[in-house]
Parts: structure tokens; sequence; C-alpha cells
């Protein structure tokens, strides 16, 4: 690698060598090397993106922010990627070389052959999970007797002594979690496209985070076995997306493939093999262990339980891991058929017991030396943490009413999740009967499982709440419940949910007061008047404010004034209104408490009645 004076790093692309129509090509990418903290103003400098401009992108995203206020990478990552601007996390000093077994950061003499990690995408319901269990059951590593196969979040298979991994983590959330944190998990994307249904939204959104992630897509058309299944306008389809299939003349590997019958599985599991093989995928099996946290999860008897996949080196019982802030001593691990392991081999997934609190999914994990270092390395990691905290508060309509309004038919959308499926039944049937003067429930989504950051996304785009029954959020999935201003409610007592709804229901009832943010300017000097007392010099980067309004001054994302605009001038005339990109005064009465970088907030109320 090399940087240049802007900051920008050139690289090649490693890995394996894309198929979907870039095979072979020597291809140099861009990328803007950022810090996992930064404040606005390092963003803006690090960018070239002008200050305002990344602030309005902020804002976009609900979240106010001035020119001192620390942001994370992912936030960052909201406004490189509104310029077009690639960014990727800088590896801290004791994760670099985390993100791959590939990455050279490894001496070439011990790097050893690895099997793929292969991810599964696609539209919903054509075939994800369907084609990862149709996979796994005629493929299966090893299954003993008395050893129950289990979903941890990836699988082996071996085929004729080749073996691959897939994430069973259907869900572009999942793929795209792991990679926002800067880990490259997956060598092959399926993507899996339903004969009878053709290209649908996922399956171009799907394609897109495929592609971003550079790796080889290979598409396998699912359910040929209906007798509506047409292959052919499938791939006419894929070729619009610029992606042309080897039997039209193209270079992306198309399988036909039926995940019910089984036709078509082991071409599929050959063309992986066949892909991979292209790849020339290594690793160095002989250091300690590195790789990623595909998921974790609570058992009640055993404790904080994580899915691993290991990405080089070798890891082993009485290693010392770390994965973000939690940290342990693996106790046991046993991969996807329960079966114990003493060692786990890169690409290889598998199960560790032994962390002393529950890791994130996406998270990269280390092995390291002892005790004393896990436990500095974790703590450290907490403070930046902590640091973090005081980052500017999304403000979103849930700040002003419950957050959840009923639609014009009077129905609450919930999104239902239940420890298991007998559960899930039986409070959607009880929920779906409410009725409150004609407001009623309406489950878009109801399964079994904890509540995940896809459960959490759905509800945000479809102004939802989150109902969980006798099951819980994943630690991501609350975080981007903060981050969406998702209400996610649980409950381990039936009446109390139905008690609890018929509220919200009641409540909605209600006429509830709207708010709308009309128009924000920050404050850029602080001048005095001596009949106006203090006067904000403003620079309005989003909306209009007016004469009049009802402001709040806000710092660093909290609200430290509310009051309203009792004087608006554009150099030395008083005016009535002023738009985003000018320059005025501001004053607010008597109220001389503000500084550089406080933005004022514009509002206004509304009433509405949403029956
Ligand atoms: P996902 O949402 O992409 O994970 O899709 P699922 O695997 O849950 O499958 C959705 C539905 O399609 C289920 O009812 C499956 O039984 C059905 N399905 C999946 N693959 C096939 C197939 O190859 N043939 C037929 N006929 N049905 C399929």
């Amino acid at each position: 690698m090399t940087q240049d004076a802007t900051g920008l790093v050139k690289e090649g692309r490693r890995g394996p060598r894309a198929v979907g129509g870039r095979r072979g090509e020597a291809q140099k990418q861009r990328y803007l090397l950022l810090p996992q903290t930064l404040s606005v103003k390092e963003l803006a400098e690090r960018s070239g993106i002008s200050p305002i401009d990344v602030i309005k992108q902020l804002m976009r995203n609900g979240i106010m922010a001035s020119m001192n206020n620390v942001i994370d990478f992912d936030v960052a990552l909201l406004v490189t990627s509104a310029f077009d601007i690639r960014a990727r996390p800088e590896a801290a000093p004791e994760d670099r070389g985390r993100t791959s077994g590939d990455d050279g950061a490894e001496d070439p003499a011990q790097l050893e052959p690895r099997p793929p990690v292969v991810t599964i995408l696609g539209h919903v319901d054509h075939g994800k999970t369907s084609l990862l269990d149709a996979i796994r059951a005629t493929k299966v590593v090893d299954s003993e007797v008395g050893h129950i196969t289990q979903r941890i979040g990836a699988y082996q298979i071996d085929h004729d002594g080749q073996k691959i991994t897939f994430l069973d983590t259907p869900g572009h959330e999942a793929f795209t979690a792991i990679r926002a944190r800067g880990a490259r998990v997956t060598d092959i994307a399926v993507l899996v496209v339903a004969a009878d249904d053709g290209v649908m939204p996922q399956t171009l959104e799907a394609i897109n985070h495929a592609k971003a992630a550079e790796v080889p897509i290979l598409a396998a058309i699912n359910k040929i076995d209906r007798p509506d299944a047409d292959a052919e306008r499938v791939k006419r389809q894929l070729a619009e997306q610029n992606m042309l299939v080897e039997d039209w003349g193209g270079d992306v590997i198309s399988v036909p493939v039926s995940a019910t019958t089984g036709e078509g599985i082991p071409d599929l599991v050959e063309s992986l093999l066949l892909v991979a093989e292209l790849a020339e995928l290594k690793a160095d099996p002989h250091r300690a262990a590195r790789g990623v946290i595909i998921e974790a999860k609570l058992d009640r008897n055993r404790g904080p339980l994580a899915t691993v996949l290991v990405q080089s080196g070798t890891l082993n019982v009485g290693d010392h891991i770390v994965a973000g802030t939690a940290r342990g001593r693996v106790r046991a691990l046993a991969d996807d058929n329960g079966k114990r392991l003493k060692t786990v081999e890169p690409a290889q997934p598998a199960e560790v017991m032994g962390f002393g609190s529950l890791p994130d999914a996406g998270d990269p994990f280390t092995v390291v030396a002892n005790e004393r270092e896990a436990r500095a390395l974790a703590e450290e990691r907490q403070r930046v943490e902590d640091a973090q905290r005081s980052r500017p508060r999304v403000i979103g309509p849930e700040d002003v009413h419950t957050g959840i309004a009923l639609s014009d038919a009077k129905e609450l959308n919930l999104i239902l999740k239940a420890d298991v499926q007998g559960s899930v039944e039986a409070a959607k049937a009880s929920l779906e009967k409410l009725d409150e003067d004609g407001a009623k429930v309406r489950v878009l989504h109801a399964g079994s499982g904890t509540i995940t950051e896809s459960d959490v996304l759905l509800a945000s785009a479809s102004n939802a709440m989150v109902v969980g029954f006798a099951t819980n959020p994943e630690p991501s999935a609350e975080r981007v419940a903060d981050r969406e201003g998702v209400q996610v409610k649980r409950y381990d007592i039936i009446y109390h949910m139905i008690e609890d709804i018929e509220v919200v229901l009641k409540g909605m009832l209600e006429p509830v007061q709207r708010e709308i943010i009309t128009g924000q300017a920050e404050i850029r000097a602080i001048f005095s008047a001596s009949r106006t007392g203090k006067i904000a010099g403003c620079m309005v980067i989003e909306g209009r404010v007016t004469r009049g309004a009802r402001v709040r001054v806000l710092r660093e994302g909290e609200v430290i004034h509310e009051g309203g605009i009792t004087s608006l001038r554009h150099f030395r005339e008083d005016v009535t209104e002023m738009g985003a990109g000018t320059e005025c005064g501001i004053s607010m009465g008597n109220y001389a408490d503000f500084e550089e970088g406080d933005v004022i907030q514009a509002y206004r109320r509304e009433r509405t009645r949403n029956a």
C-alpha cells in the first residue's frame, strides 16, 4: 500500500479475481482510510468535502453534529458514500492484518491453501435458506451419530476432500454489517434468483452488495422444478444488470438448481470449487488465530456462545481471545454438528464457549498471549467506546411522540419475533384479534428466533414497531434500533403484551403532535449588539429559518436552550426569512449563552389526528 498526501491509499485489489465481468482485470482502487472515530472537522479535512456539506449530509441521516463532535466510522461512511468516496477503516495497530488471511501481512512461505467462504444472497423467498439447507443436507461433514445438526451461523461441507464454508446467515445486512467493520469474510457470493419470479428489488440490492465487496458472483437460478420456471428470462434480466452469464457469452457462471428436488446442487458445489480454485485462497495456519464473529448468543447453561470464522492462524482450546470489548478464554470449541474440536483452522467456522460477555456479530477477534493482554485490549476498547457515547444524539420523530403513527387504514404495523414457532403463531393470532374502535394490528413479519438487525431495519422502513415475545434483540439489533429510532418491546407474558399493544392502539386514536424541523443554522461567530444583546452569526445549512420561529439550540447534539428567533438580519437588513446557504444574524431575546459550532434548529409542531 502506498499513501499519498491526500490520505488516499492506492491499493491493488486483493483476494480472488472477480467473475462478474471483471475477470483478470488488474483494477486499482482508491480508498480513503479513516480512523474508527474522528471529529466532523477531521472528516471534512481528510475527505475534502466542505464542512457544511458534511454537516448537511449527517443531518439528512438524522444526526445533528457540529464541527467538534466525534463520530465513528460507520457514521462517516454515510457521508463519504453520498459523495462517492470509498472509505475503509484504518486498522488499529493491534488489529492490523485482521481482515483476511491473505492480506500480505504474513510470511508468504507459511501460506497454505484454505477453503473458500461462500455467502448466499438474493431476494426474500427465492430460496436462500432452502438452498443452504439443501447443500448442507447432501454434504454434511462427518455427521456422527448423536450429534445434532444445528444452525450456528456457518457450516462447512466436504466434497471429495475439498471443503467449502457457507455463511448461514441469509440476509444482506449480516453480509454488510461484517463488511462495514472492515472485515472481508466472503470469497464468493452466490446470487439466488427464483426462476419463476425473476430479478427482484433485493436481487439488485444483493448484486450491489456483492459488487461493493468485490467478490466473484455466481448465479444460482433456483426453483427450476416449478412449472412456471423461466431460466432464460432470469439470464436476460441479469444481462440487463451487466451480469452476462457464460452461455450468453459472458463470464458469470450460472447454475440452474432446485433446492426442493436437489437438482443441480452438485453442479453448484463444483462451480464454487472452480471459482475458488481460480482465486487461489491461502492463509497461514501457523500463528495465533484471527477472524470474525459471525453470530453470538447467550445460552442459559453454557453462557455466551459465539460462532467464529477463523481467517488465519489456528484457534485452540485454552487460547485467550478478544473481540471488541468482549474477552475470555476458549473453554470449548464445537463444529456445526456439535462435535467437540481441539483446534480450528483457517476458513473453518466453530462455536466458541468461554467469552465472558457477548461479542458483537461482525467484530473481528484476535488471540493474544495471556489474560493480562486480553484485559488491556478489551479495556482500551471500552474506553474508546465510552468516549464515543458523547457523540451526537440522533433526533428522530420518537423524541416528540411515541414515534408510531397509525397509517390511514388505522393499522399498527408490527414485526413479531418469538422464541419458538409455536409461540409465534399464538402471539400473532392474539395480536391480530385486537380491535380498538377500528384500530388494528398488522403483523408485517413474524418469525422465531432473536430480534435481528434485519427485523429492525424492516421496522424502520415500514414505520413499524418490533415486538419480541420470550426473545431478545441481538446487540447489533439494539444498536440499529437506537440509530433508527425504532421501538423494540419485549414481553415474557402474553397478556402483558396484549395489554400493552391495546394501550398503543388506543393512544394512536388520540391526536398527536408531530414536529417538523424546518431549518437549521450553524453558529459561526458571535457578535455583541447594544440593542439586541448577543447576535449569533450563522450559516443556514438546511431548510430555512424565519423570524418568530420556534428554535432550540443544540450543542454536541444536546439541546441546551429552547426559545424563539426575535430578530433575523442579513448584513444590516432586518429580514423575515433566510434559506440554506445564506449567512444571517440571529437573536433569541435575552439568550446569550450560545457558542461557535452550536446548531440552531427551527421547528414547528403540527397536530394531526391519525385516525
Ligand atoms: P429465503 O427467504 O430466500 O431464505 O427463501 P426460503 O428458502 O425460505 O424459500 C422460500 C419458499 O420457497 C419456501 O416455501 C421454500 O419451500 C420454497 N422453495 C425454495 N427453493 C425451492 C425450489 O427449488 N423449488 C420450489 N418449488 N420451492 C422452493
